[in-house]
């Protein structure tokens, strides 16, 4: 597997494997899983790279996947900045990650240093006083909510390069290759979405089974938007890892809100569509900003 530089550090490899192999092993002994997915999919394994911020995660068939470490990082970051912005109010709920999703875009000085420190200097200047911004960093109920968060975001990409793996993309990209250049690029747009609807499902009935809550969806938009928005910008993420942007925000809104509508109670519906729409709304907003050809 391509590793510019493997991360051994052991805590966040542990993070990692959690997510990558323990809770999905875990699945494996309910029904969340579909059919064949666990045994075409255990054997893969995983490594935390620093492969020069590709912001990206990527699977390699037969082997396992690589996470970049910057992006790992990335998610944790936004997973605060969009957890500050509740807390702020609702007025502002997204105006700290944006704040920080355009450092990124921008690759500004303050990535140099803590990338968390972009959230704290943009909650000040929101008006946030520095004590209250360090008594809600410390309060252990924030650092559940956006350690959750976080943890979705990766389960959520696991599940996506291990759905590439169980719905045999290897064999359909082999396919692809042989057809004309303007349809490969469709097609493999179209596995994306496929690998994106799987993981969802996965990730609904196993919620389904415990505390259904949006904030699975916001980890979804957090990395469809991350691998759209970087991959634009940056020009560093591998274009065929991870095409298509919109329609794939789109598509992931739609199955979530077709699951909702089928499972939760009316007025548990009614709470979330709003919730839903919102944040949909503003990822959109960004990709339009960000990432417009
Ligand atoms: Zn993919």
């Amino acid at each position: 597997m391509a590793c510019a530089k493997r991360n051994e550090d052991p805590n966040l490899n542990e993070i990692v494997k959690t997510v990558f192999i323990d809770k999905i092993k875990d699945l494996a002994e309910t029904k969340v899983l579909p059919k064949d997915f666990w045994a075409k999919t255990k054997d893969l394994g995983f490594a935390i790279c620093d492969n020069g911020a590709s912001y990206d995660t990527r699977v390699y068939y037969g082997k396992g996947v690589v996470f970049d470490l910057q992006m790992i990082i990335y998610f944790l970051a936004q997973s605060r900045a969009l957890m500050i912005g509740r807390y702020i109010g609702l007025d502002n709920q997204f105006t700290v990650h944006k704040d920080l999703v355009n450092q990124f875009v921008l690759q500004t000085e303050a990535l140099v240093g803590d990338p968390l420190d972009i959230i704290k200097a943009k909650a000040i200047a929101l008006g946030t006083d520095e004590q209250t911004y360090e008594a809600w960093i410390a309060d252990p109920v924030f650092q559940t909510r956006v350690t959750k968060l976080f943890l979705l975001s990766l389960y959520f990409i696991s599940l996506h390069e291990r759905c590439h793996v169980a719905l045999d993309h290897e064999t359909k990209l082999a396919a692809i290759k042989a057809l004309p250049e303007p349809d490969q690029a469709a097609e493999r747009r179209r596995l994306e979405i496929e690998a994106d609807a799987c993981a969802i499902d996965i990730i609904n009935a196993d919620e389904a089974q415990t505390n259904q809550s949006p904030i699975s969806f916001f980890a979804v938009m957090m990395t469809i938007s991350t691998q759209a928005i970087i991959a634009r910008n940056l020009g560093s993420l591998d274009e065929q890892t991870h095409p298509g942007t919109k329609p794939r925000l789109l598509t992931a809104k739609e199955r979530v809100l077709t699951f909702i509508a089928a499972k939760a109670s009316p007025d548990t519906a009614q709470k979330f569509l709003a919730t839903i729409n919102g944040t949909a709304a503003y990822f959109e907003g960004l990709l339009d900003t960000y990432s417009s050809p």
